[in-house]
């Protein structure tokens, strides 16, 4: 799975962790994410604009 992080605040969307308070379960997929949602933390940045990261485990 990999992780996304937002380009203003540095938030980090993990699938593998989801996002609780978000409404995301663990391994909820970022394709399964709606694209109208923004960041939680700054609310300034959406969806599109996250950059992927590589996780290895
Ligand atoms: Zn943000």
């Amino acid at each position: 799975m990999a992780a996304y992080r937002c380009p203003g605040c540095g938030y980090l969307y993990d699938e593998a962790r989801g996002a609780a308070r978000e409404g995301f379960p663990p391994g909820t997929a970022w394709a399964d994410i709606p694209e109208d949602w923004a960041c939680p933390d700054c609310a300034v940045r959406d969806k599109i604009d996250f950059d992927e990261l590589e996780v290895t485990r």
